[in-house]
């Protein structure tokens, strides 16, 4: 059993194990293959990759956005590197016309109508994409061929390729600069995507055998962020849990996700978020307790690949 020492933030507390239930691979907008990072979750890559004072973690899940497709290249790499993994998407939707992320673990990879679900919002990402890069480049050296040179055959296309295209192309000085400056939702540089509704995507991750946790349900610095109603409404369709240890919701938001998980039966869970070198979260940096990951696992379809 690994147990850290008492340090800052999440983990002043002393975890039994170690689980971090939401990461980023190239199949979207992380920067490491998911082998890479399934082996920097164990303990077998580079320690900058892991928060500090996180050895190693226990158990792993893989969620990036719109897509199924790093799951078996992560799959094998758990088995080599012996860590428990969690199989899952990050699927984007809206409420309120508010951008929404809802982790889907466990479910059926090949369900589809959840596949279906990808496929459109993938394919309306690459036109959004396109056209942001448009509008980007009547005014700075950027082209569409720069961005997919930032990208792998089959990567769910986001802003963070633009971004790293701008930084590529020496407009930006980083990604964060990037989006401060040009990606953000209320730059004339923005476009959106078509996505579905918050309650019809949960609904369709049900149906495929998937658990839905609503991804960092409070980060107010990214964009406007949904009342409660809407989290109420979510969990009527079946919503299984908040994510409200993730280093985007403050401590009075929260506060907040975990007064309205007591209330509607949601199960909470703790993430980094990591995406490799392309943001600073490091994984391990927020944890998931092990009873929550039993009930995600046992209301899922897919097992767990464990170790
Ligand atoms: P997209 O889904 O294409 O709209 O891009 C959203 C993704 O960009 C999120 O999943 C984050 O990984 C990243 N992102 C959003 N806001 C920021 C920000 N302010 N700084 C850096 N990355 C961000
Ligand atoms: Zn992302
Ligand atoms: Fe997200
Ligand atoms: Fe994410």
């Amino acid at each position: 059993m690994t147990v850290v020492s008492p340090g800052p933030g999440a983990l002043s507390l002393e975890w039994g194990v170690l689980i971090d239930l939401h990461t980023h691979s190239h199949v979207s907008d992380g920067t490491d293959a998911p082998a890479a990072l399934v082996a920097a979750a164990a303990g077998r890559g580079p320690a900058s990759a892991l928060a500090d004072g996180v050895p190693r973690l226990d158990v792993v899940a893989l969620t990036d956005h719109d897509t199924v497709g790093g799951w078996d290249e992560a799959a094998a790499a758990a088995r080599e590197h012996g860590i428990d993994l969690v199989l899952g998407t990050e699927v984007s939707a809206r409420a309120e016309g508010i951008s929404v992320h809802l982790l889907s673990y466990l479910h059926d990879p090949q369900d589809v109508g959840l596949l279906a679900l990808f496929d459109a919002v993938r394919t309306s990402r690459d036109g959004r994409a396109r056209a942001m890069v448009d509008r980007l480049a009547v005014d700075h050296p950027v082209t569409w061929d720069d961005v997919v040179a930032q990208t792998q055959p089959g990567t769910t296309i986001g802003r963070p390729h633009i971004a790293d295209a701008l930084v590529a192309a020496g407009v930006c000085a980083s990604r964060d600069v990037a989006f401060a400056d040009l990606l953000h939702t209320g730059s004339p540089y923005y476009v959106r995507h078509a996505v579905p509704d918050a309650p019809d995507a949960v609904r369709a991750i049900v149906a495929a055998g998937g658990v839905a946790v609503m991804a960092h349900p409070g980060a107010h610095m990214r964009g406007r962020i949904v009342s409660d109603a809407v989290i109420e409404e979510l969990a009527a369709a079946g919503l299984a849990g908040l994510e409200v240890a993730h280093r985007d919701n403050d401590d009075a938001q929260r506060a907040r996700l975990d007064r309205l998980a007591q209330r509607l039966g949601l199960l909470t869970t703790g993430s980094s978020d990591f995406h490799g070198d392309g943001k600073p979260n490091r994984l391990g940096e927020n944890l998931t307790s092990s009873e929550a990951l039993a009930e995600i696992e046992r209301r899922g379809t897919t097992r767990m690949v464990r170790a």
